[in-house]
């Protein structure tokens, strides 16, 4: 299955042929198409399947369905990330897949300076890589918005439990009071897992490769 037959904009399929991507991988498959009716998503899916894809490109199309003007304080998607490694390596993913299109993107993260970060926000953006600890920090300085959050990801969920983010994570989602399309990728599951998703997910579609 080709990316130009999902009805991706002629932008994405562009820049993901100088991927190098050609067919759809296992994960894309069943993702892609619920994600991109709007649907919730509960994802068992290991590093490596192309998971990234499979939750950011129906964002992107979604985004730009809709243009809006990008802003710190109207952040259209929110993709949680367990490390600096991982948000760092979603948001270059994403900048490749949006490099034809006006869609700003950024990561924020431990470790590198909040100022520099800063910066970066008040440039607007559609879409934020997060890791929770230093989000948190941003919402709390009133630098950043979730108030009008259209579509969150909540990548390797598992390792951010087990790195104990969960009661980050449930400050992070008072916050988000727009009901937005979420979706729930791990690579296990647990009981502290499935109370987590019966708390975000609404009639998730579940989906394993
Ligand atoms: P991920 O699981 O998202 O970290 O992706 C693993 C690797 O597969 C990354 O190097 C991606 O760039 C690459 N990748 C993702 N989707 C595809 C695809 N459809 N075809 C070829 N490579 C892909």
């Amino acid at each position: 299955m080709s990316f130009a037959s999902q009805n991706f904009s002629q932008e994405i399929v562009r820049a993901l042929d100088e991927c190098g991507y050609e067919k759809l991988t296992p994960i894309q498959q069943q993702a892609i198409p619920h994600a991109r009716r709007g649907n919730d998503i509960l994802a068992n899916a290991q590093t490596g399947t192309g998971k990234t894809a499979a939750f950011s490109l129906p964002i992107i199309q979604q985004i730009l369905d809709k243009p809006k003007a990008a802003s710190r304080f109207n952040i259209r998607a929110l993709i949680l990330a367990p490390t600096r490694e991982l948000a760092a390596q979603i948001a270059k993913n994403i900048e490749d897949y949006t490099k034809y299109t006006d869609i700003k993107v950024a990561a924020i993260y431990g470790g590198t300076k909040m100022g520099t970060q800063e910066k970066k926000l008040e440039q607007g953006l559609d879409i934020l890589v997060a890791t929770p600890g230093r989000l948190l920090e941003h919402m709390e300085l009133s630098n950043v918005s979730l108030a009008n959050l259209e579509f969150l990801v909540f990548d390797e969920a598992d390792r951010m439990l087990d790195m104990g983010f969960i009661s980050d994570i449930r400050l992070i989602m008072g916050d988000v009071r727009s009901q937005p399309q979420t979706m729930l990728f791990s690579a296990t599951t647990s009981s502290q897992m499935n109370k987590l998703a019966s708390e975000i997910l609404r009639k998730p579609k579940r989906i394993s490769a």
